[in-house]
């Protein structure tokens, strides 16, 4: 029940009616029976300076943010994480005392979600250069992986691997991601090539680079198998959609406002099912 004591978390996104955060965060906030409410609001760029000036305001408890406002964010800002200065980018807002703080949780996320476990020297392909890549790029390479960019933009994979002190980009295409998977153990989809509505669509991986030593992991978690991840299985490889890498980050937000560990199990239920039904709605149109 909302009452005068509540406490009011959002997302804002533009659009932001896709979004499965506010199903998980108020699964998270019911099981534990915390007098917190979390809700979506579509903030357009124009409108993100006073959005900010509304969470002073409103005394929101914390905000996430999603496409495109997470690069233009930081400026409004008191203070940020040392990591969301390195990406120059912020997912989540939360209060420090008096003081708006940001902090990105994406490559956080990304690490806790991914099933296998990394060692120096271990090589990586990331397929795509934007907001999700770069918090994979710098997450991967903090932890001591070869890390190459591949993306249909050629100047934004550059700036990545210069920006994160990745091994090399490349161009999205067959020829050049057969060379870079043969000694590769694990490749990332960070593009949106296959997502809802685009179900069809497939990264240029070829399919005989895809070899049983290469985990897939695509952080695309609409729909939960994308033709990535099926072809990929179907070649031996290991494969992880997007789902757990949203629960991941999303835990580590639920945790800076409530003081409280999130409950997973809850989390994931609460985006399964939402998704379940957004599925509904999409093969209904
Ligand atoms: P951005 O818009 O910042 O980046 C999109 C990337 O996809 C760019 O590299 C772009 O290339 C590439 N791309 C898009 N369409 C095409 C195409 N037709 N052909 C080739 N390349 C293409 O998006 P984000 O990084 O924020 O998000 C990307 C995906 O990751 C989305 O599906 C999103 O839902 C998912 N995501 C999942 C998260 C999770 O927690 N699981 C968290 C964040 C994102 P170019 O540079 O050339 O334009």
């Amino acid at each position: 029940m909302i009452r005068g004591t509540t406490k009011v978390c959002g997302v804002w996104g533009w659009p932001v009616t896709h979004s499965a955060s506010p199903a998980m965060h108020n699964a998270a906030f019911e099981a534990l029976g915390l007098d917190f409410v979390y809700v979506p609001f579509a903030v357009s760029p124009e409108n993100l300076k006073q959005a900010i000036a509304g969470v002073r305001a409103l005394g929101l408890v914390g905000v996430n943010v999603t496409v495109p406002l997470k690069e233009r964010v930081p400026e409004f800002l008191d203070t940020l994480t040392e990591r969301a200065v390195r990406l120059g980018a912020v997912n989540t807002l939360f209060w420090e005392d008096d003081k708006l703080c940001g902090d990105s949780t994406d490559g956080a996320g990304f690490l806790a979600a991914l099933p296998i476990a990394l060692a120096p020297g271990m090589t990586a392909v990331v397929l795509g250069a934007g907001g999700s890549a770069r918090a994979v790029v710098d997450a991967l390479v903090q932890s001591g992986v070869r890390v190459f960019v591949a993306n249909r933009t050629a100047q934004r994979a550059e700036e990545l691997v210069t920006r994160f002190g990745a091994a090399g980009a490349l161009p999205l295409e067959e020829a050049p991601l057969r060379e870079a998977l043969q000694d590769a153990s694990l490749l990332v989809n960070t593009t949106s090539i296959g997502m809802s509505p685009n179900h069809a669509e497939r990264p240029p991986v070829p399919e005989d680079a895809l070899h049983p030593g290469l985990f897939v992991t695509d952080l695309i978690y609409n729909p939960a198998q994308t033709r990535l991840l099926a072809r990929a299985k179907q070649c031996g490889c290991g494969t992880q959609n997007g789902i757990e890498m949203l629960v991941q980050q999303g835990a580590i937000s639920f945790t800076r406002w409530t003081g409280q560990e999130a409950p997973l199990n809850i989390m994931r239920t609460g985006v399964k099912q939402f998704l379940g039904k957004t599925d509904t709605i999409i093969e209904a149109l």
